[in-house]
């Protein structure tokens, strides 16, 4: 699934080739694809002219000016530039086109029958049942030292912790288990345990990492993608993640892979700190 750096790119990917351009079609799949009748999906995008792009946690939020997308790519979805129109089908579940100067921009919005592309009135966006349930973003002010602190005062693992969106927006599977091996943190320890120093490394490694990822257009395994078709750079910058077998890069121990909050984890015993 697309995680914080990864939408983060695809939001700006999709604001370079498409703000200021007006919507000259747009259509669904399925019903199910969005929160509104698809003949309305069409009527209240076609004429409206996109005006910038966001993002809240992992959610991409356009902005149409009076009316607002909010993209949720699941698993493999990604944005993908077609070469003229088509209509929606399996693959592309939801299908833009843009009209400017130039030719048309088509924009398709992958196997969203996971995830959706959803309209709400401007404003409102925040009260989406996913984004009103968000915890800080990683970048944000919230996102403190002591916010953190307060966070970890509980008996939950520190993976599942991390995992969980309403304690810190936009991190998924791969980053939490880089950030807990940036720390010295082991995923199964309980976040109560954690001592300050320990927290102060989960708060700056998060960010360091989330940057780093950013700045190497995010982590391509299989299908993720950035909107122009390439793929990203932080694969080969992975210290642990889908690295089982291979010695820690810090200590030299092989990296082991478990379970941990559900999730396939990927740690190093030696130097990750179980308590
Ligand atoms: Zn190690």
């Amino acid at each position: 699934m697309p995680e914080l750096p990864e939408v983060t790119v695809i939001s700006e990917d999709v604001a370079a080739l498409a703000r200021g351009l007006e919507v000259l079609r747009a259509a669904v799949f399925r019903p199910d694809v969005t929160n509104v009748e698809p003949e309305e999906f069409e009527r209240r995008l076609v004429g409206r002219t996109l005006r910038g792009t966001g993002r809240r946690g992992k959610i991409i939020v356009l902005d149409f000016g009076e009316v607002v997308g909010i993209v949720h790519l699941v698993i493999s979805g990604r944005v993908l530039r077609l070469p003229g129109w088509r209509e929606p089908d399996r693959m592309n579940t939801a299908v833009l086109e843009f009209g400017g100067e130039g030719e048309p921009l088509v924009l398709a919005f992958t196997r969203l029958w996971l995830g959706y592309f959803d309209l709400y009135e401007p404003g409102e966006e925040d009260e989406h049942p996913l984004i009103s349930r968000l915890g800080p973003d990683p970048f944000s002010e919230g996102f403190s030292v002591e916010y953190l602190e307060d966070a970890f005062r509980r008996k939950a693992s520190i993976k599942g912790l991390l995992l969980d969106q309403s304690v810190v927006a936009g991190l998924g599977n791969i980053y939490v288990d880089e950030v807990l091996f940036a720390a010295g943190v082991h995923p199964t320890r309980k976040a109560d345990t954690l001592t300050p120093e320990e927290t102060r490394k989960v708060h700056a490694a998060t960010r360091d990492i989330l940057r780093r990822a950013i700045e190497l257009r995010g982590t391509t395994f299989d299908s993720y993608h950035d909107a122009f078709g390439e793929t990203g750079g932080f694969q080969h910058e992975l210290k642990v993640f889908t690295r089982a077998g291979e010695p820690c890069p810090r200590c030299g121990t092989r990296i082991t892979k478990s379970r941990v909050a559900g999730r396939g984890t990927y740690s190093c015993p030696a130097c990750q700190v179980a308590g």
